[in-house]
């Protein structure tokens, strides 16, 4: 062998060292983005007991770390919560052998987590607008609902900042923010602001779901555009059975971006565009989720009256109810309520 001959076989293999560590590195990073990747992420529907014995109701089974976890809602608050699923209780403490410890259905559909969602999927089906749009009863205050869609600008920078200093020395300043999944992969720095003013207590951000992808064609009308796009024309049953599952997907997905961050998807969820249908809505109950109308869109000139919910656009597509809504933060003794207080009622829930 010659000099010439041996020096190549170096050179091959310190090019083949480097790249496996080159390779192994970019794997280290790919799993280090994501600490706690999730997989088997799905939709369930379980009535448990946490540590206290307070009822609770797992949404989302999946496994992390080699264990499997649950996303719970409390049904009295609509706060939701995560836990191993091994700490839950599956069964009431059995009173006698004849009462194996089972759950009654009264005690769950008498909640005001069930009570929304049955009140929302037993609406008329409107094209946009669906939902709740205006607390169920008499409160004093409004929820501000600040929408993320996918977007090339960059976010109400001002905006943001003038929320997250707003409460010096006292509660933080509760908003819910409808997150899409193609926002936050777009733009991960003004994502990790928003979740750090959440942690250190700035904000309480009520995670909306705004869906992953967000799909939007400009020359569609409203009836085949956003969740009800299909690109093949099918049959009425058909169609319904494509775009729920489409919507399952979306849904999923975006809320397993969210915990994958380190943040806890809520119960609402906000459809693009506001557009849905019989389908969609129906699909949207059985996962367990809440869809968010609107009452005062500011950008479009609806005054807001208490109780509503207002929505503007944080992802610098629409100035003008941004602009509105500066004005409004500078009002004295306005309220600024958690989403979960639209399950107030007349009987003085929750
Ligand atoms: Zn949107």
């Amino acid at each position: 062998m010659n000099l010439m001959k041996v020096n190549r076989i170096v050179l091959f293999q310190l090019l083949f060292i480097g790249f496996l560590l080159i390779n192994s590195r970019q794997q280290t990073q790919a799993a280090n983005t994501y600490p706690g990747s999730i997989t088997n992420y799905r939709p369930t529907f379980l009535p448990v007991l946490d540590q206290q014995e307070r009822l609770h109701l797992v949404i989302r089974l999946f496994n992390q770390n080699r264990e499997l976890h649950a996303l719970l809602v409390d049904p009295y608050s609509l706060a939701t919560s995560r836990a191993k699923f091994s700490t839950l209780k599956l069964r009431k403490s059995a009173a006698s052998k004849n009462l194996p410890g089972y759950f009654s259905w009264k005690e769950i559909e008498d909640t005001p987590y069930m009570r929304l969602i049955r009140h929302c999927t037993s609406t008329p089906n409107l094209l946009q607008n669906d939902g709740i749009k205006h607390a169920l009863g008499s409160v004093n205050g409004f929820f501000l609902t600040v929408d993320m869609c996918p977007s090339s600008n960059p976010f109400e920078k001002e905006f943001f900042h003038k929320l997250a200093n707003l409460m010096p020395n006292s509660a933080p300043f509760e908003v819910g923010i409808s997150m899409s999944g193609l926002w936050m992969l777009g733009h991960p720095q003004e994502f990790a602001w928003l979740c750090e003013q959440h942690s250190q207590g700035r904000l309480r951000i009520t995670w909306i779901n705004h869906t992953f992808r967000h799909l939007y064609f400009k020359d569609l009308p409203l009836e085949k555009n956003f969740m009800r796009f299909n690109p093949i024309m099918m049959d009425t049953l058909a169609n319904s059975l494509f775009i729920e599952a489409s919507l399952q997907d979306e849904e999923l997905i975006a809320e397993q971006l969210l915990l994958e961050h380190g943040q806890l998807p809520s119960v609402f969820f906000r459809f693009p565009g506001l557009v849905s249908d019989k389908a969609l809505i129906r699909c949207l109950g059985n996962l367990g989720l809440i869809p968010l109308g609107v009452d005062a869109w500011l950008a479009k000139g609806e005054i807001p009256q208490p109780g509503s919910i207002i929505l503007v656009h944080g992802n610098g597509n629409e100035k003008p109810g941004i602009t509105k809504m500066m004005a409004w933060l500078d009002k004295k003794d306005v309220r600024w309520l958690p989403l979960s207080y639209l399950a107030h009622d007349r009987k003085g829930f929750p």
